[in-house]
């Protein structure tokens, strides 16, 4: 069985591209500016957003953060993305998700000018990344692409069943495996709550991704000796041995499906840090193709 290191690989990868941006500085140009805009104060967002500015600032980024007051409304958010559109200085930004419930998300997405839509959620980046046309890849399923490039996991002809079909991973990484290319070429399943009998599935599967955010759902019983295993989920489970009172747990049952694997992502340590990684490289190509 081998890990695979979803740390040390978007390690290596924030070093490629800190090598670039010191390439740029040296010829004198502009280094990429990525902006972050943060509505409100949940914990995790925060959290999420303070660990995307430091990896800016770690691989040579200039970054921008605009933290909005929980009451900030609709049209005040829309003229702010109007803004970002405008300003020639920024060439990607995000919008810190979820937002308050006064505001329309899909509004918000919509108004975010595909160009610098780093996060890769626009219709018009998703549509182009369906066409295989260059596009943002949405940075989780960028990350879970590059892992398995990375670590040569076979995908051509392969059986690969993914659980969970939201817009941000299950969906974008079925498209993305079974297109051709590096880690694809897969005949994929994508399974989800309406699925019946996802272990029979799952059992036939030489690569599962679970992304269904249910803690270990995906028990030994459920996988084929030898298949590949990529654990998307994140859940925060109560734990009062726990310093914090809670521990972060996979979609898979680690230890009893590791002994079957022969590749698996930990939680964490796998999928996640990928995500900071493909959002950092995303912004460099947001500064080369808008150059
Ligand atoms: P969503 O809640 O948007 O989607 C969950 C999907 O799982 C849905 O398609 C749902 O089906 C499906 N599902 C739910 N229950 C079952 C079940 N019992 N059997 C089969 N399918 C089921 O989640 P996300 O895609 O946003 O996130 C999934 C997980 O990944 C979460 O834990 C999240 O925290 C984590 N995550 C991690 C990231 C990272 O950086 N590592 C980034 C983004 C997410 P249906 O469509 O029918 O409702």
């Amino acid at each position: 069985m081998e890990l695979l290191d979803g740390k040390k690989t978007a390690n290596a990868i924030k070093e490629e591209i800190k090598a670039q941006v010191t390439a740029m500085q040296s010829r004198g140009d502009r280094v990429p500016h990525l902006a972050a805009v943060l509505v409100g104060n949940d914990g995790a967002s925060l959290t999420y957003v303070g660990s995307k500015v430091r990896s800016c600032e770690y691989v040579g980024f200039e970054s921008t953060l605009i933290q909005l007051d929980e009451t900030t409304t609709e049209t005040q958010l829309l003229t702010q993305i109007d803004q970002l559109n405008a300003d020639a200085s920024i060439d990607g930004y995000i919008v810190q998700l979820p937002l308050p419930k006064h505001i329309d998300e899909e509004k918000i997405l919509l108004a975010i000018d595909p160009k610098k839509d780093v996060d890769g959620f626009h219709p018009a980046n998703f549509g182009r990344m369906a066409l295989e046309l260059e596009a943002f890849i949405p940075a989780t399923p960028f990350g879970i692409m590059q892992l398995l490039e990375r670590y040569a996991v076979p995908t051509s002809g392969k059986h690969c069943v993914v659980v969970g079909r939201s817009h941000i991973v299950g969906r974008p990484i079925s498209i993305l495996m079974s297109q051709k290319g590096p880690a694809g070429n897969a005949t994929v399943t994508v399974a989800h709550s309406r699925t019946e009998n996802l272990a029979e599935l799952t059992r036939q599967a030489d690569i599962v991704v679970m992304a269904l955010g249910i803690p270990e759902y995906l028990t030994a019983d459920m996988v084929k000796e030898g298949a590949a295993i990529i654990d998307v989920g994140i859940t925060r489970v109560a734990d009062s041995n726990h310093p914090k009172g809670y521990v972060i747990r996979g979609d898979v049952a680690f230890d009893e499906v590791a002994k079957k694997a022969s590749y698996i992502t930990p939680v964490p340590g796998g999928v996640g840090p990928m995500t900071i990684a493909m959002l950092l490289q995303n912004t460099l190509l947001a500064r080369k193709w808008n150059s």
